[in-house]
């Protein structure tokens, strides 16, 4: 093994001792998270160096291949970049991001929102204003999780069935679905190892039974479990590639990851057809239209635009809360309860916000240049894509 892949995920083990959210997953070998909690916090600046000459080395490094090397990278620039934050540095918000993420985030023109706003006025025909249009349709499809819990199951076992037969999915993966109370999310996927994973889901919020299934997509099937359970398979135990066994919170490969998420309920076309003859009318709502909803579901998902904007004035612009509030409710057609959850979001989680956006973005500018959908994305389940990547493959080098 490479004495720099090595050195990549000590590393990110020694300052996950400083930031118990640095990483999001590790798999890797148990001694080598032992040893990590055993040396404790070691001194930042010392860490930081470190980190210099990781890069140093990858960028002079001649014997790893190309793709793989260009993973590496990147995550080991954001773990640079989160130390220099760490020591005190005042970097710039937007080279703050870029070093964590590879990728900038940009202000987007109201123009785009207006535009969807238009969209769903005529997907939503009716009286009242919008947002009243879209609060009467969430209570018509809210499902009652607490007293469905074996729903969210069977949701998970259709996509999980769809996945196989299109995409990939090893053989022993596993998820294990969990109702929570009080997280500053909706969702998340803690991935364990060994193809399992935990999915929990908050219960504070209002599921509606397309958004469960775009939840369940999103983090398990052909979303963030599958892509893991995946790369764990084809990378780490085929290949060998440990520095796959470290997933960082903020690094390059969460644009790839929440890229895969939130396109993953548009894999299959065919979904929508089982919501309608199966799912809907176990719930009271076969007279809805499944494709529409899934529509109208996806440009509400196009107003995570808005979330970024609101990042960007928080963090760049000093904004105030109330501001970022008001910008939220009015353009991304929130109540005052969601604006002021995205706040806190925002709030808890520095940087991440952007990930959603910018990570459909960049795969639906991918995907509107290739006619087999389904082969780009297997490949972004199995294999280490970054950003860049992505990008160099939709500017000049789509074969
Ligand atoms: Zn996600």
């Amino acid at each position: 093994m490479e004495p720099i892949l090595e050195a990549f995920v000590k590393l990110g083990l020694a300052v996950w001792q400083h930031a118990p959210d640095f990483v999001d997953a590790y798999f890797g070998p148990p001694e080598w998270k032992r040893e990590a909690q055993e040396m404790g916090r070691r001194p930042l600046d010392a860490l930081l160096n470190e980190a210099s000459d990781l890069l140093e080395s990858i960028n002079g490094n001649q014997v790893i291949e190309t793709a793989r090397l260009d993973y590496l990278e990147g995550e080991a620039r954001a773990i640079h970049t989160a130390l220099r934050i760490m020591v005190g540095e005042k970097l710039p918000h937007q080279e703050q991001v870029n070093g964590l993420y590879s990728i900038s985030p940009k202000w987007l023109e109201e123009d785009i929102f207006n535009e969807i706003h238009i969209k769903l006025n005529e997907m939503l025909p009716g009286e009242g204003a919008l947002i009243e249009r879209l609060e009467h349709r969430r209570d018509r499809m809210v499902v009652n999780l607490e007293e469905n819990t074996a729903l969210v199951e069977e949701i998970a076992e259709e996509l999980r069935r769809r996945t196989k037969a299109s995409l990939l999915l090893p053989a022993d993966e596993s998820v294990e679905i969990r109702m929570v109370k009080g997280a500053h999310w909706g969702g998340h996927n803690q991935y364990l190892g060994e193809r399992r994973s935990l999915i929990e889901i908050n219960l504070d919020r209002p599921w509606t039974a397309m958004r469960l299934v775009t939840l369940i997509a999103h983090e398990g099937y052909p979303g963030h479990h599958t892509e893991r359970a995946n790369k764990e398979l084809l990378l780490v135990d085929i290949k060998g590639w440990l520095e796959q066994t470290l997933v960082l919170s903020e690094a390059p490969s969460g644009i790839v990851s929440e890229g895969i998420a939130t396109h993953a309920p548009l894999f299959d076309e065919t979904l929508t057809q089982w919501c309608q003859n199966d799912f809907f009318p176990r719930l009271g709502l076969g007279d809805l239209d499944a494709k529409h909803e899934l529509e109208i579901d996806t440009a509400l998902f196009k107003l995570a635009g808005v979330s970024n904007n609101a990042a960007l004035m928080l963090h760049k612009r000093d904004a105030s809360e109330e501001k970022a509030q008001a910008y939220l409710q009015h353009w991304g057609l929130r109540d005052e309860q969601s604006a002021r959850a995205t706040i806190h979001f925002i709030r808890q989680t520095g940087s991440y916000i952007y990930t959603y956006y910018m990570g459909f973005e960049l795969l639906e500018a991918l995907f509107a240049i290739t006619t087999d959908r389904l082969a780009w994305f297997r490949r972004l389940l199995c294999e280490p894509v970054t950003p860049r990547q992505i990008s160099r493959w939709i500017d000049y080098e789509f074969p």
